[in-house]
């Protein structure tokens, strides 16, 4: 197919998907309340809400024991509020074929790297959450920010001709770097920051209360393609300290991501999320480090990145994680124009 071809039969794709939006919206993330749903009422919805499941599309994906102890209900019960939120969210089976229909609307946003891309089988996908973990300084922000910018660019230069939102947790969202980046680009630097939507969180509820937003965002404007959260854990670590309440952590995590699997899937949207590594005292070989939060994001992440400082001022990206991919490295450099290969100098 020619570039034009790509380019417009994308395109169409798009009007599709986005005529498909203004309904799903409605059937998917505008239905009744948790209370609503046959056996609850407003005492039992409460408490499922303080539990941590504050729509029907998190309950759905309830463990139905979770809702036993919170609720002081019984298993069979539990069970059958589960399955009512399945049913109400939609959350149905469909057909191999159809299930590579929808992959084949699947698009990559570039990484400003060709080595990067090709590790993630052309870029940053579209209906996957892809996360990047790493110690400070690694490039987790500045990967956030280059994709920032790319998915604005049309797509035979690596975009999706999108917008971007940006939750910052930690403060480090930066206008000028923005700029700076689209100036390279060929964009407008100030039309560029004005299609980025950024909520600052300041406590994990609120970074909860955020992410519940964006399918309001969304459906405001369709052209957003890129979801990024930096970082997905700082807040609740920071917060949750004592082992006592790491259950509660990781249930209010588990709602986050869910939410932000179902907005990529149901709107072909790349959800992007950085992640800090802690030192692992236990661990005396291999990498003495692990991601914050581990497991629970592990397994709902599609891609996971692990990066880190390489020579001569380079990084490394380690694809750690992927359903079809092989385990592979690539080695990138962070310049002032944004994320780029190495040239053939420090390759060496
Ligand atoms: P943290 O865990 O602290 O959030 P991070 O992984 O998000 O760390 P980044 O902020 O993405 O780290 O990376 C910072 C690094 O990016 C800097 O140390 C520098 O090497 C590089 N960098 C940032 N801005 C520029 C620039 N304008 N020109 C060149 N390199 C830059
Ligand atoms: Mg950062």
């Amino acid at each position: 197919m020619e570039d034009d071809d790509v380019e417009e039969n994308i395109e169409e794709q798009n009007e599709e998907l986005n005529e498909e939006k203004k309904e799903d919206i409605a059937a998917d993330f505008e239905y009744k309340d948790i209370k609503d749903l046959p056996g609850v009422g407003s005492t039992i919805a409460s408490k499922i809400k303080s539990a941590g499941y504050q729509d029907i599309i998190s309950l759905a994906t309830a463990n139905p024991m979770v809702l036993v102890e919170a609720c002081g209900i019984g298993e069979p019960t539990a069970k059958k509020i589960v399955a009512e939120a399945r049913d109400a969210s939609g959350m149905n089976f469909m057909s191999g074929l159809e299930f590579e229909d929808k992959r084949k609307s699947v698009q990559r946003i570039s990484t400003g790297s060709e080595a990067f891309n090709i590790l993630l089988g052309g870029g940053v996908e579209t209906q996957a959450i892809t996360e990047c973990y790493g110690e400070y300084g690694s490039g987790k922000s500045q990967m956030a920010f280059q994709l920032a910018v790319d998915v604005q660019l049309p797509v035979e230069k690596g975009g999706l001709d999108g917008h971007a939102i940006w939750i910052d947790t930690e403060g480090t969202f930066r206008p000028s770097r923005i700029e700076q980046l689209a100036a390279s680009k060929g964009l407008d630097p100030k039309q560029a920051l004005q299609n980025i939507k950024i909520g600052r969180a300041y406590s994990s509820d609120h970074q909860v209360l955020l992410v519940n937003k964006v399918p309001e965002l969304v459906n405001a404007d369709p052209k957003i393609k890129l979801i990024v959260v930096d970082s997905m854990m700082a807040l609740f670590r920071a917060e949750y300290v004592g082992r006592g309440t790491l259950a509660d952590r990781q249930q209010k995590v588990n709602v986050v991501l869910h939410t932000l699997q179902r907005l990529a899937d149901r709107f072909n949207i790349a959800v992007y999320i950085t992640n800090q590594v802690m030192a692992r005292p236990d661990v005396m070989f291999g990498d003495p480090t692990a991601a914050v939060g581990g497991h629970i994001i592990g397994h709902v992440a599609t891609y996971r990145i692990y990066l880190r400082k390489g020579k001569k001022g380079s990084r490394v990206a380690k694809l750690v994680d992927s359903p079809s991919l092989p385990e592979g490295e690539a080695s990138f450099e962070i310049t002032s124009n944004g994320i780029a290969d190495l040239d053939e100098e420090k390759k060496k």
